[in-house]
């Protein structure tokens, strides 16, 4: 009887354990909760003249220096689907 109280007592020492580590990395996985949406599409700025062909990576490019007309911010596929831009080679 004294042999099966504790191997009971061993196994609930055993599943504690289980607990505190679920319990270490719940919390570590809670920390960077960064949205995935975001990753996924990538942000392009385009120069909305009419005869700018290019998307660019940054705001600073030197192509997009260039714009007279308005920066805009789009994604990535709608730069090349909708407007019909192609990289910058500048920043690409
Ligand atoms: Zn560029």
């Amino acid at each position: 009887m004294k042999h099966l109280f504790n191997l009971s007592r061993l196994w609930l020492l055993m599943l504690l354990m289980v607990c505190a580590g679920f319990a270490s990395a719940g919390i570590r996985s809670t920390k960077p909760a960064v949205s995935t949406s975001v990753s996924t599409e990538s942000t392009v700025y385009i120069c909305a003249s009419p005869k700018a062909y290019a998307y660019h990576k940054t705001k600073a490019c030197r192509g997009l220096n260039r714009c007279a007309y308005e920066v805009k911010q789009v994604s990535q596929r709608d730069a090349t689907a909708k407007h019909r831009r192609t990289a910058c080679k500048v920043c690409y």
